[in-house]
């Protein structure tokens, strides 16, 4: 079992360019840990230094209590499953899952119990004299795992190891995953770009971009506390809703203003809004927190600012459906239900839930509230 740190890890690749900055990072015993960003943001090189794969330019890796940065790959008790799963293609399932342990001279018996097991638990008990071609995508998924899982690693590394897979298999090999990190209790540090694998694997989230940390936190806390524009905007889909705000003194309190629409701001988010009164904020609204009023009870109105938007796209998505709207020149994203009988061109009453708002300062991109 082992925790790991990343203490100011920095990559710079041999033609200049650093494409990891000042990576601080301490993984617990058993977390699954995600790293998640738009593409080139250096997920990968992180994950392949963990692994060996790439070298350190500067900083400390320690697994465990040791420090691994010169650490051949081999001797640091990892497992490594990638995108394109690497299987050798010559060799039968049970062979691909046991090579590993028989270049480390693992006893005969001892493989054999080992990848019996392994492929009892991911179902593929039934495929272990067939070679990689003859199974589909999942099952060759499996296997990459289950080569994975007979080392019995302190740690697993998987570098979006769910993307050559259709939609309907994704979601499967995806709660897979979730109940083999249950079942092993081991710490998993798991890289994609697709934020709802993110959201539903993870115990904890690292969001980077251009190589450097933007927040580190539960999935929960990262869509309900965004620490910056960036994250808010990547975490959550559809995406926050984003509109220039200028805020304004209204009797004892603040509003939050665009074109003719008003947005009271609730006292625990106007202190902190109040330095900016008379300037321009980022106002952010996740598309689920509008609502269309007709579908609120009476004791909820008042924590409602209402406005009238044109609908542009509608998408069903059978329980609920995405309205794309128009709002005082600004996109606006709501989440209604299946219900909602509004059409493209209608003009729709929608209300924003004035508790659920969020400010962010132009210049700097942090959060406000
Ligand atoms: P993706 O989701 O597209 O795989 P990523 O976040 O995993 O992206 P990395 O593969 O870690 O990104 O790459 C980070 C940055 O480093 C990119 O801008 C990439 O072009 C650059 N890079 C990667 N390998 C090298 C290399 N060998 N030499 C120079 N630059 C590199």
């Amino acid at each position: 079992m082992a925790g790991l740190k990343l203490k100011n890890i920095v990559k710079k690749y041999s033609n200049g360019f650093v494409a990891v900055k000042d990576f601080n990072l301490d993984i617990e015993d058993k977390e699954f840990i995600i790293f998640v960003g738009p593409s080139g943001c250096g997920k990968s090189t992180t994950l392949r230094m963990i692994a060996g794969l790439e070298e350190i330019s500067s900083g400390e890796l320690w697994i465990g209590d040791k420090l691994c940065n010169d650490v051949a790959p081999k001797d640091r008790d990892i497992a490594m499953v990638f995108q394109n799963y690497a299987l050798y293609p010559h060799m039968t399932v049970y062979d691909n899952m046991a090579f590993g342990l028989k270049l480390r001279k693992t006893p005969k018996e001892e493989i054999d119990r080992r990848v019996r097991e392994a492929a009892k638990i991911l179902d593929i008990d039934q495929c272990l004299d067939r070679k990689p071609k003859a199974l589909s995508g999942g099952q060759r998924q499996r296997v990459a795992m289950g080569r994975a899982i007979v080392r019995e690693p302190k740690v697993f590394l998987m570098d979006e190891p769910l993307s050559n897979l259709d939609a309907k298999l994704r979601v499967q090999m995806r709660t897979e995953i979730s109940k083999m990190h249950h079942r092993l209790q081991t710490t998993f540090i798991y890289v994609t770009h697709d934020q709802i694998e993110a959201m539903t694997l993870g115990t904890r989230i690292v969001v980077l971009k251009d190589g450097v940390i933007q927040q580190v936190d539960s999935p929960s806390k990262l869509f309900s506390e965004p620490q910056n524009l960036f994250v808010a905007g990547f975490i959550g889909s559809p995406q926050m809703n984003m509109i220039e705000a200028k805020v304004v003194k209204r009797g004892e309190g603040l509003a939050l203003t665009f074109g003719s629409v008003e947005v009271p701001v609730v006292p625990e988010k106007a202190k902190k809004l109040a330095p900016y009164v008379g300037k321009d904020v980022m106002m952010g609204i996740r598309p689920g927190d509008i609502a269309e009023p007709s579908t609120l009870f009476e004791e909820q109105k008042p924590n409602y600012a209402y406005a009238t938007a044109t609908v542009e796209v509608v998408e069903m998505l059978g329980a609920e459906k995405n309205y794309y709207m128009v709002c005082e020149g600004n996109n606006i994203t709501g989440c209604f239900p299946a219900s909602c009988t509004a059409v493209v061109d209608d003009k729709v009453d929608i209300a924003i839930d004035i508790t659920k708002i969020h400010a962010f300062d132009l210049e700097t991109q942090k959060t406000i509230t």
